[in-house]
């Protein structure tokens, strides 16, 4: 019999997982013809914790989390893969993408799948966890000195267990030219038990260690989430946020306020707001770049400045991020700028 929840570690709770059309029809009231096809193209999971913040009422976690017929329509995005990661791939489950520093894949699995995933494509493929790829992946970084920064992503790096974890971390963080890691994972929003007393006793010495925490709806950020971002923050680990920007979720500056409002209390400065990437059956999570430089402008004034991330586009073709800005210049002329400011009033600027 299944613990309760309020006992399981999280292995069990992963355990636990609604996977199936009939887990979702008997738990979410969701089933039919398109939602098994959906299912069977595209992985799912959502964990209890996940569950129940859907069932307690969070539209916004829902979406995320619950395949949507609209998966299957035909969207004009049929690119698996827009951003060439696997061209930019010099050993499987590694994009050296940067000069400077590479993304490193340890992991297929997450603690849940988000429907907008932009690896849709390859998350939950156990092969990227092998260990071959993994210490093929070792030995590129070793080779390769320009490597200064190290990402671990996926698929959710913490899925793995902690010992073979801070194996790669031992292995990574023994390279000479290596000179900071960094960790990309949802886990403290979506299964904040993970972040366990243990693994962050165990990632603070790796220090100097970044972690960069998905999260996209203040309902994510709950009193346990928060208390996940504190043991993490109070081992002395740095973290930052990726929020990605997703129609019916967050694409309004209210909802964005009081988000990165939310983050900064959380000792999470957010660091980036992705706009979404043209991922193949994500096209309903799609919004205008306008809807995105709306917000940016809206969080200026109304937050302070650490509270305001980069908005960024991930070019098509592999040529990385290229930050976005609200249009703040007016008019320039050899002796002034003319610009205007928060509250939307024209200034003057001497040159
Ligand atoms: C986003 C990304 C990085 C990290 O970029 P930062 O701007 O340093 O956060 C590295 N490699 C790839 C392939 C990426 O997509
Ligand atoms: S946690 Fe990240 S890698 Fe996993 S499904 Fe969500 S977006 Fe994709």
């Amino acid at each position: 019999m299944a613990l309760p929840q309020s006992r399981a570690c999280w292995q069990q709770l992963i355990s636990q997982s609604l996977c199936t059309p009939e887990d979702l029809a008997l738990q979410l009231n969701v089933s039919g013809p398109e939602i098994r096809r959906v299912v069977d193209k595209y992985p799912l999971r959502i964990n209890p914790y996940a569950l129940e913040l859907i069932r307690g009422g969070s539209a916004a976690v829902r979406r995320q989390f619950v395949p949507d017929p609209a998966e299957l329509q035909p969207d004009g995005l049929s690119d698996p893969d827009p951003l060439c990661e696997a061209v930019q791939s010099p050993v499987p489950g590694l994009i050296h993408r940067y000069p400077d520093r590479v993304l490193f894949l340890v992991s297929g699995q997450c603690a849940v799948y988000c429907r907008h995933c932009m690896r849709k494509r390859q998350v939950a493929d156990s092969e990227t966890v092998s260990p071959d790829t993994i210490n093929a992946g070792i030995d590129y970084i070793s080779r390769t000195s320009s490597v200064r920064e190290v990402i671990l992503s996926g698929g959710d790096p913490l899925m793995i267990d902690d010992s073979r974890l801070f194996a790669i971390l031992e292995a990574v963080g023994r390279i000479n030219h290596v000179e900071i890691i960094r960790i990309h994972t949802r886990m403290p929003g979506m299964l904040p038990r993970r972040i366990t007393p243990e693994l962050t006793r165990g990632l603070a010495r790796f220090n100097p260690l970044y972690v960069n925490i998905q999260f996209n709806h203040p309902d994510e950020l709950t009193r346990e989430a928060i208390e996940a971002c504190g043991r993490l923050a109070g081992a002395g680990i740095p973290l930052g946020s990726q929020t990605v920007l997703l129609a019916g979720v967050n694409d309004n500056p209210t909802t964005m306020i009081c988000l990165m409002r939310k983050l900064l209390a959380a000792r999470v400065r957010p660091y980036y707001l992705h706009h979404p990437d043209p991922v193949e059956a994500t096209a309903h999570f799609r919004v205008p770049v306008e809807t995105g430089l709306a917000i940016v402008e809206a969080l200026r004034g109304n937050i302070a400045g650490m509270g305001v991330p980069q908005y960024v586009i991930d070019l098509p073709g592999g040529g990385g991020k290229v930050p976005l800005q609200p249009q703040y210049v007016i008019q320039r002329s050899d002796q002034e700028l003319t610009v205007y400011n928060f509250e939307k009033k024209r200034y003057k600027y001497p040159l």
